[in-house]
């Protein structure tokens, strides 16, 4: 079965599992959750792919540090991401482990295909390698005082035998791939970036380590001595959750009405793997590209990079107890364009809290049922026509390229239009003067504004949503793009709801 056109299939990266989950990993899974529902409002079938990597050398020292075996190490940790992704609402579909049977074979037969196209070859190597990256270093790449970049600890020099796969042999291939696919990659400053390393031509990489060096690993087919280089091993992840690798009979069969994907989402410090050495792996195994990678930027928390020894990293957990989970998911695409850096601060997030949700959308709903409660019986007024295609033929433009902020933008200034109908109008007036006409089509204006923006917000905010659609007396609805652009479902004479405010006061 080829990619079926009805299907969307999303991943976030697989997470390592060396550490507790923390807000970087949020952001990517609500992201990635944020395309995942969007797309569902669009009719599309999703599936939507998390999970955790859960070998290398890093993972193994960390178990030893903590006195136990690597097996059970990562099983709590693991579980730890899964709960993270419920209490992101993260509407995952899979979550996938590399220590897990399909994965396993799926990734040895992956690597099969590599070696069936002559892509896999021993050499010695000789290189200063970073635990922290699982990654060989060229010392060009390393600090003015020849460390990671990242983690600012000098690599160890290695010497061992290993197998290479040959990226090189790829350059040609992926530089008419970013040519011919200029969206290849997203934000477009990282396609000319990762168009910019083609250029300089890849170099192979190695691929494998020894087993007395790294035992907790995938073994190498067919040489027990090697297991696989981490990387290797977690990007097969992708395509080894929908099967590949599961029957019996040869890699060269496999398609999924899943695969191509249509996004790998992640973080910008691993853009690299995924939009070079992918694809690569990719085109040695006759696999098809994945339609797009989304590479987004680092949150650094008021200014500062988060880290433990300045104390601000940031837990999701606490910012859901203190501010509510939509709040959260709102604020981090409302406040920063998505795609570059962003700064998360708390003093920013309740400035949006109180500005964007409580005074402008809060009050919105609450302000516009109780005027219909005392004017309309606390009935839907009858239908007045109306018509935002347009708008929302935009808004849906936006959140297809990922441009989180003006989609959310358009959104805010229909909110914002909607409270000025009810200053200019002044239901209040009108009704003290006997026009019920006028009440009743601003009422309905408003209400029918009010069921179109549950449903636009709906892919940021699904709980907000759904409590705004009870207030608006309906029971079940399954919000659909279609809806969106729909003008009048909301039925006259249906029976509104007044609750407690969307948003609440925030404690002190
Ligand atoms: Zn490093």
């Amino acid at each position: 079965m080829p990619k079926n056109s009805d299907h969307y299939y999303i991943t976030t990266p697989i997470y390592y599992v060396n550490a507790a989950a923390h807000i970087g990993h949020a952001y990517t899974s609500i992201a990635a959750d944020v395309m995942a529902r969007f797309q569902r409002l669009c009719g599309k079938q999703v599936n939507f792919l998390t999970g955790t990597d859960e070998h290398g050398q890093k993972i193994a020292r960390a178990a030893d540090a903590k006195g136990v075996g690597p097996q059970t190490f990562v099983d709590e940790i693991s579980q730890t991401f899964r709960d993270l992704h419920v209490a992101l609402g993260a509407s995952i579909t899979d979550f996938i482990r590399t220590t897990e049977p399909r994965h396993i074979i799926g990734a040895q037969k992956f690597w099969e295909a590599a070696a069936a196209a002559g892509d896999i070859y021993k050499k010695t190597y000789e290189g200063l390698y970073c635990v922290g990256c699982e990654q060989f270093y060229i010392p060009k790449d390393l600090d003015a005082e020849g460390r990671c970049p990242i983690h600012l600890k000098v690599p160890e020099l290695l010497q061992e035998e290993n197998y290479f796969f040959r990226l090189s042999k790829y350059s040609d291939a992926l530089k008419k791939h970013f040519d011919e696919n200029p969206h290849f990659v997203f934000p477009q400053n990282r396609q000319k970036e990762m168009r910019q390393i083609l250029e300089d031509g890849l170099e192979d990489i190695s691929i494998s380590r020894s087993v007395e060096k790294l035992s907790w690993g995938i073994p190498v087919p067919g040489d027990d001595t090697q297991v696989m280089y981490v990387w290797f091993d977690a990007l097969t992840n992708y395509v080894t959750a929908i099967g590949y690798g599961a029957r019996d009979d040869s890699h060269d069969a496999f398609t999924s009405p899943w695969w191509p994907a249509d996004a790998h989402v992640m973080a910008k410090e691993i853009n690299r793997f995924h939009a070079l050495l992918w694809p690569a792996m990719l085109l040695s195994a006759k696999l098809a590209l994945p339609e797009q990678v989304v590479a987004h930027g680092w949150l650094t928390v008021d200014g500062q990079k988060m880290s433990k020894s300045l104390g601000n990293v940031v837990n999701p957990y606490d910012v859901i107890s203190k501010y509510g989970l939509d709040s959260f998911r709102f604020f981090l695409f409302r406040e920063m364009p998505f795609g570059g850096d962003g700064d998360f601060s708390f003093t920013k997030l309740e400035a949006r809290y109180r500005a964007d949700l409580q005074n402008d959308l809060g009050n919105l709903l609450m302000r516009t049922i109780a005027m219909a409660i005392k004017f309309c019986d606390g009935k839907v007024p009858p239908t007045t026509p109306g018509t935002h295609e347009e708008l929302w033929h935009k808004y849906s433009e936006h959140m297809n390229r990922w441009e989180f902020q003006p989609a959310l933008e358009i959104i805010w200034d229909y909110v914002r239009a909607l409270n000025q109908l009810i200053d200019r109008e002044k239901p209040w007036t009108a009704a003290k003067e006997g026009r019920t006409a006028d009440v009743e089509r601003t009422l309905y204006t408003i209400l029918e504004g009010l069921r179109q923006i549950a449903i636009a917000v709906s892919p940021f905010m699904p709980e907000t949503s759904q409590k705004m659609l009870a207030q608006l007396g309906f029971d079940y609805f399954d919000p659909k793009f279609d809806n969106l652009i729909e003008w009048g479902l909301l039925k006259s004479g249906g029976t509104l709801i007044a609750e407690s405010p969307l948003f609440p006061q925030l404690a002190e």
